[in-house]
């Protein structure tokens, strides 16, 4: 396993995650129509295929111009207060990628991350343990950040930010939603997996199957 991923190695990252969420369409919305609206799998998919049709069409091998460029394909989706989380998440990624790289080794790839979870973060004020996204986010960065300051390889990394992504998508299963439509149902809303911590999980599966696959 290499210490970077270069421009080909993280889209295709990009692109597995992406597959990921697409192939799980019904599923998310199947979660969603249980405390929401049941358009999760729908308004992810929108994002999904815009990640990839971004990548499709982009020129060069500049990922901060490329991250950018994602982040406004996805917030002009039309997929509700899903369009401006993702979009400002990878908007927020872009800004960490240093001036015309094109690879990322295990500490700026967290710091990438990181820069993409505070930029979503000024659009929810959802903290972990309100049943959302977050509760997968937060967990999955920081197990990311705790193996690259460790020196762990990228691949290991991403392992273990996967595993603390999926614990953090089953710990909604208990919790009472606090946000979204989801709220309505107050302690209804137990039991039931958050389809957007779920979706999220989703995306850190398909990123470290991602790099497997390169
Ligand atoms: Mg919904």
């Amino acid at each position: 396993m290499p210490a970077t991923v270069d421009y080909d190695a993280f889209t295709g990252m990009l692109k597995t995650a992406a597959d990921r969420i697409i192939t799980n369409r019904d599923h998310l919305s199947k979660l969603d129509a249980a405390t929401g609206d049941g358009d999760h799998g729908t308004a992810m998919a929108k994002v999904a295929n815009a990640i990839i049709a971004t990548i499709d069409s982009h020129e060069g091998n500049d990922l901060k111009k490329l991250l950018k460029a994602i982040g406004w394909a996805a917030m002009s989706t039309d997929a509700g207060s899903t369009s401006p989380l993702y979009g400002s998440l990878f908007v927020g990624m872009s800004e960490a990628v240093p001036e015309g790289s094109g690879e990322l080794d295990c500490q700026v790839l967290a710091s990438v991350m990181e820069s993409g979870a505070a930029k979503l973060r000024k659009n929810t004020k959802a903290e972990v343990g309100d049943k959302t996204m977050i509760d997968t986010l937060v967990p999955a960065l920081a197990a990311l950040r705790a193996a690259a300051d460790s020196g762990k390889a990228i691949d290991e990394a991403l392992s273990d930010a996967e595993t603390a992504a999926a614990t953090g998508a089953a710990s909604t299963k208990d919790l009472k939603a606090t946000f979204g439509r989801a709220k309505n149902l107050g302690d209804r809303s137990i039991g039931h997996l958050d389809p957007g911590a779920t979706s999220m999980s989703l995306l850190f599966t398909g990123l470290k199957e991602g790099l497997a696959a390169n």
